[in-house]
């Protein structure tokens, strides 16, 4: 199978009309602007020609705003430089992402014009309480309707979230990922809240009105659902963040911002699932997994091979092409 490749457009949201309390727009906006059409097209054939070289395949991929924010004249434009690598089939499609509340019928008729195949939108929570203390400045009911819209558009249907946002709390957070499966989300990404220098959020951190979550906290919250991501079949794009995604936006003050993040919450779900298999089965001497899995299996740091070699110095986590991604094969020798 050829691997997959993202070709990013940064798009920055320039004076952003909200207020989400984890943002710091002001420094965005007073550091960046909008790409010009060159640059666009210089970006996209700079990375098409090592794409090639590598025989990969790929998708243009408009991030860092809510795209649909923009003018529909703007939009146009910058689905007007991709749409054609669409229609010569060297891309496989386009992908944006925007704001729930940024979806209509007519957005959602010039992006299927320009063949854009993904659409991603920040719900970051489905509970009110949560929505309105983080200042998304809109409803849960507008992510349904987005949501609904989209599917109904013919689209792929991403969905992002947040955890451990103002009010939230993990049920608060568990409740909003099976929402999330339940409309449809084919995708998702899966952000802890970091506090950022110079926001809002940074004030009420100072003024001691919010407490991040610690990174075992947003582990232990962040497991769960991404089981239950997995287990519904909605492919989990990403999972912790890059900081090269918060660093432009100011200085991280605190948060649970781990560099293997997404390792340290598959690792957690593999301990679990590897502890019940030795509770029912104290003779166990060690686990194979697919190659692909290893590294979950390991642990960070080999974290979950010293668990369990802490009861059985012999014990061992072995890759095995032959088991299928997501099993674990128990060794009894
Ligand atoms: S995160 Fe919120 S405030 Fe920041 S740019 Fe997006 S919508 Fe605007």
């Amino acid at each position: 199978m050829k691997s997959h490749s993202i070709i990013p457009i940064f798009l920055p949201e320039l004076a952003c009309p909200h207020q989400c309390v984890f943002c710091n727009q002001k420094n965005i906006t007073a550091t960046e602007k909008l790409p010009s059409e060159k640059e666009v097209s210089e970006i996209i054939e700079s990375h098409l020609k090592t794409i090639k070289a590598e025989n990969r395949t790929c998708e243009i991929a408009f991030f860092g705003g809510s795209f649909t924010g923009l003018p529909l004249h703007e939009q146009e434009k910058y689905l007007k430089l991709a749409a054609p690598y669409v229609e010569n089939a060297e891309i496989e499609g386009i992908r944006i992402s925007t704001r729930p509340d940024y979806i209509n019928d007519e957005i959602l008729s010039l992006l299927k014009q320009y063949h854009v195949k993904i659409i991603e939108i920040g719900a970051q929570s489905m509970d009110e309480d949560v929505l309105r203390l983080s200042g998304r400045g809109h409803s849960a009911e507008d992510v349904r309707n987005a949501a609904k819209l989209i599917k109904e558009g013919g689209f792929i249907l991403g969905i992002q979230m947040m955890v451990g946002l103002p009010g939230d709390t993990p049920e608060k957070t568990y409740t909003t990922a099976k929402e999330i499966i339940n409309l449809g989300a084919d995708g998702t990404r899966i952000y802890p809240v970091l506090v950022i220098d110079d926001t809002e959020l940074a004030e009420m951190y100072k003024a001691g009105d919010y407490e991040p979550l610690s990174i075992e906290e947003a582990v232990l919250q962040t497991a769960p659902i991404y089981r239950l991501f997995e287990e519904n079949g909605v492919m989990i794009y990403k999972c912790g963040l890059h900081p090269s995604e918060f660093l432009y936006n100011g200085k991280l003050m605190a948060g649970p911002w781990h560099p293997a993040f997404r390792q340290l919450v598959q690792s957690k779900n593999f301990l679990d699932k590897a502890e019940k298999l030795l509770e029912d089965d104290p003779e166990i001497k060690g686990f194979e997994v697919n190659p692909s899995d290893i590294n979950a299996a390991l642990g960070f740091e080999k974290g979950n091979l010293k668990v369990f070699q802490m009861k059985n110095t012999e014990f061992r986590i072995l890759q095995n092409a032959n088991v299928k991604k997501g099993e674990i094969h128990a060794l009894h020798t």
